[in-house]
């Protein structure tokens, strides 16, 4: 039987690619370089595994009229063509619920970096200033006890509400559907965008990459916010408008922002954000643990030898009507 063409968007770990080279023809993106259109590198797939980055277009899509499955080793999906893919039958998977403790965490990182000046602080040490102590510098704000605005509390809004909470956080949460048993459980409070934005001392976003989310954050929002908030975007780059941040950033509109995702990603290195000292910026990392990275690539793994062969995604995005 021949084997299925199978291209993968980035290097996996060799365990990964030799289980799926078993049962396919692989093709894979060696360089770390930034990969061209999908469609002009690859000939006609059977499946296709990517990460939250390379579009998946309808033009991609009809270039492969076998194509099967498209899995993303990622919770998020935004960059794939999902309507395209439900017309043509092909299948959808992520790897949803496995990184969201770790993403969780480097939120918690960001946001204690941010307040507590970590970035500021190694870099006037290694540029050799530290020359006494000095009580009066690199002030930064306390976390414990502050209110922190979660905006979208799914999982990994979840998971950082528990985080906060042993910081003795107060914490509001905005997201469609009010969650009466979150707030019982954990003692999380609902608030409306607005009060959130206005209340919290920190603002961190969890909600997924839409026409409705995109730059949810923008200068009205901004501006509702405290002058000594910090915002934290760990979700997707497009949720906040980049130059409503810059401005609110420049201008003191608010304290500080960490952004571990960017519009668009990387930044260009002339970026004007990347100029500014109260801003944090992470090259997508939120999922990058070697033992998180490891069960994303595994369930992806999973989700494209299944999709492959017509059977029931462990991990759907997008299930097609198996035939019987
Ligand atoms: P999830 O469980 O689906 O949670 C998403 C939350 O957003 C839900 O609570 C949803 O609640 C809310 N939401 C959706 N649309 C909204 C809207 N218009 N307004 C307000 N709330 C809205 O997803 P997750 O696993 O927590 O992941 C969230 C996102 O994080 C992913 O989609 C991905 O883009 C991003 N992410 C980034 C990294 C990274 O490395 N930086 C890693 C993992 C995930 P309602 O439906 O009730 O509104």
């Amino acid at each position: 039987m021949s084997k299925f063409n199978v291209f993968i968007t980035r290097p996996v770990r060799e365990e990964i690619h030799a289980k799926i080279a078993e049962e396919c023809e692989v093709d894979m993106w060696h360089t770390s370089a930034i990969l061209p259109p999908i469609a002009e590198k690859i000939p006609p797939l059977d499946g296709l595994m990517t990460y939250g980055h390379e579009l998946v277009t309808p033009e991609m899509i009809a270039t492969s009229p076998n194509l099967k499955v498209v899995s993303v080793v990622g919770v998020g999906y935004d960059h794939v063509h999902v309507e395209a893919c439900r017309e043509r039958g092909i299948a959808i998977g992520h790897t949803p619920g496995v990184l969201s403790d770790t993403t969780a965490d480097m939120t918690m990182a960001l946001l204690l970096a941010a307040s507590r000046n970590v970035v500021p602080a190694d870099k006037h040490v290694q540029a050799k200033q530290w020359l006494y102590y000095d009580p009066n510098i690199l002030w930064g704000y306390d976390v414990h006890h502050a209110t922190l605005g979660i905006v979208g509390m799914g999982r990994i809004g979840y998971a950082v509400a528990k985080r906060a909470l042993a910081f003795d956080m107060r914490v509001l949460y905005y997201k469609r559907e009010r969650r009466h048993d979150w707030e019982e459980e954990l003692g999380v409070e609902y608030a409306d965008m607005e009060q959130l934005l206005q209340t919290s001392d920190f603002v961190t976003l969890h909600v997924p990459l839409t026409e409705e989310t995109t730059h949810m954050i923008s200068k009205a929002e901004l501006e509702l916010m405290k002058d000594t908030a910090i915002l934290v975007n760990i979700a997707r780059g497009p949720v906040v408008d980049h130059y409503a941040l810059y401005d609110a950033l420049k201008e003191g509109q608010i304290a500080g922002a960490a952004l571990d995702v960017t519009e668009p990603e990387p930044l260009n290195t002339d970026h004007p954000l990347l100029g500014l000292d109260n801003l944090i910026v992470a090259p997508h990392l939120g999922s990058a643990t070697i033992q998180t990275r490891m069960k994303m690539m595994t369930m992806a793994m999973e989700n494209l030898l299944a999709g492959l062969k017509g059977e029931q995604l462990p991990y759907a995005a997008l299930q097609p009507n198996l035939s019987p």
